[in-house]
């Protein structure tokens, strides 16, 4: 059964118990919320909703990215008008996740810091809104995802990252972020033997921390199997962004 299906019929009957499989945390947090009046759904991967006071389902599984909970920087691009559409697509700067992730970030998190290196966030959950507004400025495959297929950042498990040194400065990975040409490519040669090795060092991290890369973006990392989780609307979260 599909996790749109779990879906469909969790609408239909919302007070399916939960049961712990796929990651084995779904019974985590939901809970922290005291005195609403919600109820828990169960979708298959710890897609957790509530019904807020229109009776419309909410997801619950959204966690916000922030210190000290997560010991990252984060500097959303695309909360000012530094990136391809030239104005801010955010209006809000909220950095989140879904639990599944936010987990696989704390794992390199605490792979960083022995080393002395901390992760800088440029973007993670991504509307399907503003998935668009990129798409519109430009429509380019190899470096954005169509939104009609749906980014893994609009599903909430793909975070754009690079790292930073111990004086808080990002380390040199050849290209900045979002430059969408061929020397973003991992195994890219042409750029200095120093951005190699920190783009291996980010890929080390990030894969023993359990993520997928993306071999187009140094920059990009996503769980596997990303389509098992539902696309996210702005409406769809805690507190808009849009
Ligand atoms: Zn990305």
């Amino acid at each position: 059964m599909t996790a749109l299906h779990l879906l469909r019929v969790a609408r239909v009957k919302p007070d399916i118990s939960p049961v712990g499989h796929g990651d084995g945390h779904a019974a985590g947090g939901a809970g922290a919320i005291e005195g609403q009046n919600f109820q828990r759904v169960h979708e298959g991967f710890g897609h957790w909703h509530r019904r807020d006071n229109a009776g419309k389902l909410v997801l619950m599984d959204i966690v916000p990215i922030a210190p000290p909970e997560f010991d990252v920087d984060v500097a959303l691009a695309y909360a000012t008008p530094a990136n391809i559409t030239g104005q801010p697509v955010y209006r809000n700067a909220r950095c989140w996740l879904r639990r599944t992730a936010a987990q696989h970030l704390q794992r390199a998190i605490a792979l960083a810091a022995p080393l002395g290196l901390r992760l800088r966030i440029f973007d993670a959950l991504r509307p399907t809104e503003a998935q668009w507004m990129l798409w519109n400025a430009r429509p380019d495959p190899e470096f954005l995802a169509d939104p009609r297929r749906g980014s893994p950042h609009s599903r909430g498990v793909a975070v754009d990252l690079t790292l930073l040194d111990r004086a808080g400065c990002e380390l040199d990975m050849g290209t900045p972020f979002d430059a969408f040409t061929p020397r973003s490519h991992h195994g890219d040669i042409s750029v200095s033997v120093e951005a190699q090795q920190n783009r291996l060092l980010l890929l080390g991290l990030m894969t023993a921390a359990g993520w997928d890369f993306y071999r187009n973006e140094w920059w990009h990392y996503q769980l596997f199997d990303p389509r098992r989780f539902p696309l996210v609307a702005d409406a769809d979260l805690p507190e808009r962004m849009m």
